[in-house]
């Protein structure tokens, strides 16, 4: 049979995502000098809007765009602010948490986790009681863990670590462009990537680092090479003066395409595009109440993915190659003790009501094919249903 469907997917995994076509297009303009004129330009643009997204100012923090991806942000985010040996705390809410340790386990044996119930976020009270009672060099949070879809409440794990001499680590990861984020919250470092919700293809480590974490990092001898931030910061620091500045190639191409999208997010405007991202969120979770599923959280939500359990007897490959067949591509799980027991969706970057009901769709019919009893358009009413309130649907598209 014919399937339109076999032919055009959309790619719902958490990252990468699909991009808008002028973020594209602009992938496929001739490779410029990276020490021009106009290159030097669209840098510091893209540094610019990098610090605006984070919520900071370019004359106290520094942002940075680096070749490689989200891993390379997390360890030039922690590496510069530790000693050999240095005592640290990983809050881990999941896969994303453990792998802070891993990296960590190369530089000190000091450190010590705060984890959570499968599916909850860390109590930031449990932190203030660890902080009260150690002397951490550094704090890692993950803000979105991508292995649950559990969202961490940065804004007060900030507010108690501010005024302490920890600098506070923010992965945002998956969640900057699509979460509330705001470094003024306290928060020292926070890093992305360029493939999820800030709607680029994947190769850039970004984020922002602030003073205190500036000051703490010049006192402090480099334990790397490509990830010293002090390299960066000066490559930063002379774009953002119009002046260029060098230590390994910039992917001149991505970078042009990424501030591409960072210019769309601007016109959207961040609030905007934070509660459009919660709506699609919000209605998603509808649709999967509605399919009578359940998903890993039971609070604290993210806007940009959600991890939802498979009914019993459902066969996890069979279910995603189905799903994919009707329309949408899906992530398996990642946490390993019941990776096959779930399923992960992807809805950030320029998100809509007409993917969300796609996705919706698709899972309907790949669980019906594999002989699931629920009602036909059971996920897809109650998904219209939440969208169709208070006008929803006509502001967001
Ligand atoms: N942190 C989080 C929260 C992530 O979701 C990811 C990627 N899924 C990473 C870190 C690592 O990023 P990358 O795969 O781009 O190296």
């Amino acid at each position: 049979m014919y399937d339109y469907a076999i032919m055009r997917k959309i790619l719902m995994i958490p990252g990468p995502i699909e991009y808008e076509s002028n973020v594209l297009n602009t992938l496929s303009l001739p490779t410029i000098s990276h020490s021009s004129k106009e290159f030097v330009t669209i840098y510091k643009e893209a540094l610019t809007k990098t610090a605006t997204i984070f919520g900071a100012s370019v004359s106290e923090s520094v942002p940075f765009i680096i070749s490689g991806s989200g891993t390379l942000g997390m360890e030039a985010s922690v590496v510069n602010f530790i000693k050999r040996d240095s005592k640290v705390l990983v809050v881990n809410t999941g896969y994303f948490g453990d792998r802070f340790v891993d990296l960590f386990s190369r530089f000190t044996d000091k450190v010590d986790q705060i984890t959570s119930p499968l599916g909850e976020a860390v109590e930031p009270l449990s932190i203030k009681e660890k902080i009260d009672t150690n002397e951490y060099e550094l704090i890692t949070v993950t803000h979105v863990d991508t292995s649950t879809g559990v969202k961490n409440d940065v804004r007060k794990i900030a507010e108690i670590s501010k005024g302490t001499d920890t600098i506070l680590v923010v992965d945002a990861v998956c969640s900057a462009g699509g979460e509330n984020l705001d470094m003024k919250w306290g928060i020292d470092v926070a890093f992305s990537a360029s493939q999820k919700a800030l709607g680029a293809p994947p190769g850039l480590a970004v984020g922002v680092a602030g003073s205190k974490a500036i000051s703490k990092m010049e006192k402090i001898p480099p334990l790397t090479f490509f990830s010293d931030l002090r390299k960066w910061s000066s490559v930063s620091r002379g774009i953002l003066e119009s002046k260029g500045g060098y230590f390994g190639t910039p992917n001149v191409n991505l970078i042009s395409a990424f501030n591409v999208s960072l210019s769309n997010i601007m016109q959207e405007g961040i609030e905007n595009r934070i509660s459009r991202h919660e709506t699609m969120a919000s209605a998603l979770r509808a649709g999967i109440n509605g399919m009578g599923l359940e998903m890993i959280p039971k609070k604290s939500f993210a806007n940009t993915i959600s991890a939802v359990y498979l009914p019993d007897g459902i066969d996890q490959k069979k279910f995603l190659s189905e799903a994919e067949q009707h329309g949408a591509l899906f992530a398996s799980g990642l946490i390993k003790e019941i990776a096959s027991r779930y399923f992960r969706i992807g809805h950030m970057g320029s998100i809509t009501s007409s993917e969300v009901m796609i996705a919706i769709g698709s899972i309907e019919r790949a669980l019906r094919d594999n002989g699931h009893n629920i009602g036909v358009g059971a996920g897809l009413t109650a998904a219209q249903s939440y969208l169709s309130e208070s006008g929803r649907l006509k502001s967001m598209n």
